[in-house]
């Protein structure tokens, strides 16, 4: 359990599949579209984002998932976290979850995405700007 400003290390459920992150952590989204929900099995998906040079894989080697055209998603083939989503629209950079994170707890989310997709039911941090379909800055 490592986390510094500029260092930040997690991994998934089992421990298998571990990384690093160099640098700060400064774009953390809620994402309730229906991939992230499906795919991960949760109401939602809590993203950071992170240009890929800085993301590297520690132990282990994540399976990746063809999740739509263009997208792929990465999670621990032992356990089953998901891990990391890569989409080729946005290809210099990689979202990483924040719950795979050993200092989630000092990266709060600062907006959520996709709540054209949210379920009804589900009301927190309403005071966070929403966006219907992709924030605009990331
Ligand atoms: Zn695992
Ligand atoms: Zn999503």
């Amino acid at each position: 359990m490592t986390c510094a400003s500029d260092r930040h290390e997690g991994g998934c459920f089992c421990g298998a599949v571990r990384y690093r992150v160099d640098g700060p952590i400064n774009s953390v989204g809620h994402c309730h579209c229906n991939s992230c929900r499906r795919s991960a099995g949760a109401a939602f998906v809590t993203w950071f984002t992170v240009e890929r040079e800085r993301l590297a894989w520690t132990a282990g080697v994540p399976r990746q998932y063809a999740s739509s055209p263009g997208v792929t998603r990465e999670f621990c083939a032992a356990c089953g976290t998901e891990l990391a989503y890569s989409n080729e629209q946005a290809a210099r950079t990689i979202d990483i979850t924040i719950g795979s994170l050993d200092c989630a707890a000092g990266h709060p989310a600062d907006r959520h995405i996709w709540t054209a997709d949210k379920l009804e039911w589900l009301h927190l941090d309403e005071h966070l700007p929403a966006y219907e379909g992709w924030s605009t800055d990331g």
